[in-house]
């Protein structure tokens, strides 16, 4: 058994391209536009403005509440698995001994839905930062915050 378990966890895109974001600060939902890993255009940041409150936070900090338990239901199938795998392993070099994958060894996670994404909130750009368009709520477009700089505007 490895040391490490891997669980990628894919969570949905709208439509557009935005990744539902929940900041750690006000608590509002917004959406920022995912980018593909090596993309050139991304900027290089150790932290993110929220485009609600203004207040900035780690890049690992935006989780919504749905997309943790997601994850963690996800980790936990592999945990699981990975567990009767060792039991099954451990029970292998025994001479006389045979094991069967057996329920009762089972953590009893269950592999949770898919999230969906619905195509809400309204996209705004930043004008110093039009790279990294935004999604906020209808209300909330007449002063916003760049995700980048932190930078105030009107959409
Ligand atoms: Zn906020
Ligand atoms: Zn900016």
């Amino acid at each position: 058994m490895d040391d490490e378990i891997q669980v990628p966890v894919s969570l949905p895109l709208d439509s557009d391209g935005f990744l539902r974001r929940e900041c750690p600060t006000c608590e509002q939902e917004f959406k920022w536009f995912s980018r593909a890993e090596g993309d050139d255009e991304a900027e290089p940041v150790s932290q993110y403005f929220c485009p609600l409150c203004g207040v900035a936070a780690g890049l690992g900090e935006w989780w919504t509440p749905a997309q943790l338990e997601y994850g963690f239901g996800s980790a936990g199938g592999a945990i699981d698995q990975a567990m009767q795998d060792a039991v099954a392993d451990a029970f292998k070099g025994i001479k006389g001994m045979k094991f069967k994958p057996n329920a009762s060894f089972s953590l009893d996670i269950e592999t949770p839905e898919p999230l969906v994404e619905p195509d809400d909130m309204v996209i705004v750009e930043p004008p110093c930062h039009p790279n990294e368009p935004l999604k906020v709520p209808e209300a909330s477009t007449e002063r916003a915050f760049c995700l980048i700089c932190g930078a105030e505007f009107a959409a």
